[in-house]
């Protein structure tokens, strides 16, 4: 698939500008892509429209093809559509004891989350978690809490036999308060399939517990259902969040991307795998990269663009060494610099600078002074950039004025360029061109 689209891609880095055909060629292995990672087909639909609205007619920025264009529209909508709360990983949990209610299939990971969680709780913020687990339909869940409290250090609720969810959850509530807890989890059971016997239970639960946050539990692995269910839940009991568990496994987590954009629900957490600690904020750009399965791609990209630069660099060298630093070499080092945050940004990044720079700034020599210069290079002709040797008096006068500054300025920057290039040729015989340009790099 990254084969496909990054040929597909190459194909994109010839033109200039995004045409409405480049961007319907590369939406069409996007889609590929997004149907491939299980989004869910309207979701697919709604998201390559907003794309294509997007990016049709978008002026390509100086520097980067337009494939990387799309790329970057394509990333930028994904994770616009995937972000949330902008703090997905901070729990509502003030006024103790504050009620976390989880929720969701059997086996999608709750009762390892819950653990994950009041861990975290615990670790991270200081707070007193108490667990209950609310699974009556089997014991040996409630021992698989138990247990998990034992090994992080985190209290579980006293297992009782023959009481009734919402009895437990009523006894968790109580202990929480009179045990000064911060924070009490409630671990609900889970069935294969969404039915409205669970959804009646965990509504009544919700009832009585009146939770702070809805956590509901999603295997990520699950494709296409787990939107479904999803839905159901967020309709019959309101959820606050999505944790998304098993994201390290293959799986390429388009339910995210589904479940997100359908139910308008924050994914808050991610699972990445068995142990406890094994949890993470939920960060749009990482699983944005993963859905697409483009993260090689954007990485391909920067690297192509590396490869460039250095390519630039290593023949602007060979240049220097033969002597050969003409005004348009000039323009493009005060461009560079200019990028680099000027003067003061490249006198910082160069080491030995810093003696220079203050004898810069007693000098008064700041941005302003580059921007002049390369107004001063763009107003000569071309023969002229590519041989300073030619500027004569006459000609001299006719650049100052085309830039609308003096010729003492001009004949600065000439003289500067004369010391640059004699430098440049000393430093490419010595060989310390390459190391003072790889610094620099
Ligand atoms: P529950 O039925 O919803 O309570 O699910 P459990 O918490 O009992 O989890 C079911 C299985 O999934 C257990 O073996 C867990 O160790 C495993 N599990 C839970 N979360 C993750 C995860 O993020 N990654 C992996 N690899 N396994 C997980
Ligand atoms: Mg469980």
């Amino acid at each position: 698939l990254s084969d496909r689209l990054s040929s597909v891609f190459d194909r994109l880095t010839k033109q200039g500008a995004l045409s409405a055909d480049d961007v319907k060629t590369a939406m069409r292995e996007v889609r590929v892509a997004l149907l491939e990672a299980d989004v869910s087909l309207p979701v697919v639909r709604d998201f390559v429209k907003a794309v294509e609205a997007k990016a049709t007619g978008q002026a390509v920025t100086k520097s980067i093809t337009p494939g990387q264009q799309v790329i970057k529209i394509v990333h930028d909508e994904l994770q616009h559509v995937l972000t949330g709360d902008e703090d997905p990983g901070k729990l509502k949990i003030d006024n103790p004891p504050a009620p976390i209610l989880m929720v969701g299939l059997q086996g999608s990971g709750k009762t390892t989350t819950t653990a994950k969680l009041a861990k975290r709780l615990k670790d991270r913020e200081g707070k007193k978690v108490l667990m209950a687990s609310l699974d009556t339909n089997r014991p040996a869940a409630m021992e698989q809490l138990a247990i998990l409290g034992t090994q992080i250090g985190v209290d579980t609720l006293p297992i009782v036999k023959g009481e009734t969810p919402v009895q437990i959850a009523k006894r968790a509530k109580t202990q929480a308060s009179l045990g000064g807890y911060d924070v009490f989890m409630l671990d609900t059971a889970g069935r294969l399939h969404i039915d409205a016997e669970l959804i009646a239970q965990a509504a009544e639960v919700r009832d009585v517990a009146n939770p702070r946050e809805t956590l509901l539990v999603v295997d990520g692995l699950t494709g296409q259902d787990a939107v479904n269910v999803a839905q159901e839940f967020d309709d019959k009991i309101g959820v606050t969040g999505v944790v998304l568990t098993r994201m390290d496994g293959d799986g390429r987590g388009g339910a995210a991307l589904s479940m997100r954009a359908i139910t308008g629900k924050p994914i808050r957490f991610v699972g990445l795998g068995e142990k406890m600690d094994a949890i993470e904020t939920f960060e749009p750009q990482r699983i944005a990269g993963r859905i697409l399965g483009m993260g090689d791609i954007v990485a391909l990209v920067e690297k192509a663009q590396e490869t460039l630069e250095a390519e630039q660099a290593e023949r602007m060298m060979k240049r220097f060494q033969k002597g050969r630093f003409n005004m348009n070499d000039l323009k493009m080092q005060l461009d560079q610099m200019l990028k680099m945050g000027g003067m003061e940004g490249m006198m910082g990044m160069m080491p030995g600078m810093n003696k220079m720079k203050g004898q810069m700034d007693k000098a008064g020599i700041d941005d302003s002074i580059l921007r002049r210069q390369i107004a001063l290079i763009n107003s000569m002709t071309k023969a002229e950039r590519a041989n300073p040797d030619l500027l004569a008096a006459s000609r001299k006068k006719r650049i100052a004025k085309g830039a609308g500054l003096e010729v003492s300025e001009l004949n600065k920057l000439v003289k500067q360029h004369r010391q640059m290039a004699d430098m440049m040729k000393k430093m490419g015989k010595g060989g310390m061109l390459k190391q003072a340009m790889k610094q620099m790099m």
